[in-house]
């Protein structure tokens, strides 16, 4: 093979004959069966076939041949825009013709826009051949050349990895012609089972890894922890201190933790996280809290600080948005140890940072961080324990398959005292109703967030959108202190804003999804979404959580537009319904497949080569069996399938991760 198409294979993942063999057909076409032209449908792709009754070259706009056909009962039209004379000499009206191509609407009637097509001088005989693979193409390397290189794989009578099923996989090549959609169904399913095996099994080999890195144990030392406990304010919850366990007994070890702590919205996350940066300290070992916005690490550092400072223990702020001398100032203080605690956003892990001695890594809302991110911050240490928090609920069929490295921790339970939330769908068309609303529950003296979403979620446009709700808010609302944040806004504005809120100053903050993690104004009772259907559930139920905090029952209220569909209907009414972020995601996951979940790794991070967990979720349970069984009884046939499917990181990125 030479040097150019190896690069557009390489494109495709395409290095090894194996990867070739993997490179497997997303869809089949089916040539089986002749449509008859009165049953052809507008996207469906097919065979048909007709005699021509008229055949003409037009030059309207653009130079077209036009063909009509007729089976005596439907019509059909193909359009050409790119022919030969010699094409349209050979096609004379009485010829017949046999065409494959996509349905679609002409401008009189049902066409075809360039299909493959074959002519006959009689009636040709029934098709025959079976399923026509189509694979993922790329430019300069379409489906017939990619058919030709992959047809010569027909030939391999040893697979070039024993662990890989050859048999399984030409038969997805080169399905036999009486292969039906269920044989291929079958067959897919045969693949994925192995492909996720090894998925586990990687996951296994990184735990296993992991533990054999060297981290700082960090056992129960002095009792600041206590004074800190003393200091809140509240109790811990149940969960939290079942949490706190979990992740406290961890530290102690030398192997490093790697920890996912899941807990809904506003059930103490950071809490927790704080005393784990406590026993950090009490070793004089530093901890950097990494969050995925200013907004929330300001938060974070406002928090940590009034707890962590009265216990003598430093904490500091590092975000892109400060001035030289003051990050200057930070970064020794890192370095050499004095500061203890640093909480951050991606500024964290840029390369001039170095730790004294960096014990702890607390990533706040993992799916916000791509892997690469939260390795770069790993790199900065010496293997240290990490704890990854995330509110959005991953159903846990596939935290089984897909965080099999980590370790889970589940903080189900909420503080006591939290307000029910009441979630209303209301129709745009009410505004003024809505307006009316606000003005009450402003004027009682509480605060409402109003939330402007934008389709494409572009920084300017939606702040501009955001701009715009804010002078219309201002207009309709006179009197009223309102406040306005949004992602294009310098950092120090943000900070002001959300200052000026969580202090009272601002009764109504109109904001973009920035606000949808973290933040946390106990005052606040009420909240408007605009165009909810944009969102998706577990984003809204983020949002969402930003109210309900305090003593005051509270109102979500999801404005419309006109036009919602019947499926947005379906997903709305689940969050009306509930408020139970788990039950939310898996119902999100019922409706729209796990393709659409945000912070699991199959939207962000992992591309599966032929797992599609929309259909084969639930092969997972007896997966991780089946994985756990070949750990203990054939870790040779383990090791090689693992392997077979792992053996090039690129095509696991997700795997990164650890
Ligand atoms: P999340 O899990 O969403 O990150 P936070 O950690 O921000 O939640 O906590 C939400 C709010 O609840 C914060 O104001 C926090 O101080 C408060 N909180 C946390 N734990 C408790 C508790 N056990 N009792 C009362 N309030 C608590
Ligand atoms: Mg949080």
């Amino acid at each position: 093979m030479g040097p150019a198409l190896a690069a557009t294979l390489a494109r495709l993942n395409i290095h090894k004959v194996k990867d070739l063999l993997l490179h497997l057909p997303h869809r089949y076409q089916d040539r089986t069966r002749l449509v008859p032209l009165k049953e052809l449908r507008v996207g469906q792709e097919c065979l048909a076939q007709g005699q021509v009754v008229d055949s003409r070259v037009t030059y309207g706009r653009r130079r077209s041949w036009l063909i009509a056909l007729s089976d005596g009962e439907g019509t059909l039209r193909l359009r050409f825009f790119h022919f030969a004379a010699r094409q349209v000499d050979a096609l004379q009206p009485g010829r017949f013709l046999r065409c494959f191509g996509e349905v679609r609407n002409g401008p009189t009637g049902l066409e075809m826009a360039h299909p493959e097509y074959r002519d006959y001088a009689a009636p040709p005989a029934a098709p025959e051949g079976g399923l026509t693979p189509v694979y993922p193409a790329t430019k300069g390397l379409g489906q017939t050349r990619l058919r030709s290189l992959i047809g010569r794989l027909r030939e391999l009578d040893w697979p070039p990895d024993s662990a890989l099923p050859l048999e399984t996989l030409q038969f997805l090549h080169f399905p036999p012609a009486d292969a039906t959609n269920a044989d291929i169904a079958k067959a897919q399913e045969r693949v994925a089972r192995d492909e996720l095996t090894a998925y586990y099994l990687v996951m296994r080999f990184r735990q296993s890894q992991r533990q054999r890195q060297e981290a700082m144990p960090l056992p129960r030392a002095q009792q600041l922890g206590r004074t800190l406990l003393d200091n809140l304010g509240f109790q811990l919850t149940g969960a939290q201190r079942r949490v706190l366990r979990e992740v406290l007994l961890d530290l102690e070890k030398r192997r490093p933790m790697l920890r996912l702590l899941q807990g809904d919205v506003g059930s103490g996350k950071t809490v927790a996280a704080a005393f784990a940066a406590v026993r950090a300290a009490e070793h004089g070992a530093q901890t950097a809290l990494m969050a995925p916005t200013e907004v929330l690490a300001e938060q974070h550092y406002l928090s940590f600080s009034s707890w962590l400072e009265p216990l003598g223990i430093r904490v500091a702020l590092l975000t892109g948005g400060q001035k030289a001398k003051v990050r200057r100032r930070i970064l020794e203080s890192l370095a050499g140890g004095e500061t203890l605690v640093v909480v951050g956003t991606h500024a964290l892990i840029q390369a001039t940072i170095s730790f004294h001695n960096l014990a702890l890594a607390i990533v706040d809302e993992q799916h916000r961080f791509g892997v690469h991110q939260r390795m770069a911050l790993r790199a900065k240490g010496h293997a240290p324990h990490q704890l990854i928090m995330t509110a959005t609920p991953i159903p846990r069929t596939l935290t089984m398959a897909l965080y099999a490295d980590m370790d889970v921790s589940v903080l189900d339970e909420l503080p006591p005292g939290r307000q029910p939330i009441t979630t209303r769908l209301v129709a745009a068309s009410r505004r003024a109703e809505v307006l009316a609303r606000i003005a009450k529950v402003l004027d009682a003296g509480q605060q409402a967030y109003w939330v402007c979403t934008l389709i494409e979620e572009s920084d300017e446009s939606s702040a501009q959108s955001a701009e715009a709700t804010w002078t219309m808010l201002q207009a309709q609302l006179p009197g009223r202190r309102i406040g306005l944040v949004h992602g294009r806004m310098k950092s120090e504005e943000k900070t002001a804003a959300m200052a000026a809120f969580k202090a009272g100053r601002h009764q109504l903050l109109v904001a973009t999804t920035v606000i949808e993690v973290g933040v946390d104004v106990a005052n606040a009772s009420l909240m408007i979404v605009e165009n909810p259907e944009r969102l998706g559930l577990a984003q809204l139920h983020q949002l969402r959580g930003r109210i309900g905090r305090g003593t005051h029952a509270s109102y979500c209220l999801l404005l419309y537009g006109d036009d919602l569909s019947e499926a947005s209907r379906a997903r709305l009414k689940v969050i009306r319904e509930s408020q139970d972020g788990f039950h939310i995601a898996e119902q999100d996951l019922a409706l729209r497949g796990p393709g659409e979940i945000s912070g699991t790794r199959q939207t962000g991070e992992t591309r599966f080569r032929v797992a599609d967990l929309n259909r084969h979720l639930h092969l997972i349970p007896e997966i991780v069996r089946e994985g756990d069984r070949l750990l203990t009884e054939a870790p040779a046939r383990a090791d090689a399938l693992r392997l077979a499917w792992a053996e090039d990181e690129a095509n696991l990125a997700g795997l990164a991760s650890v």
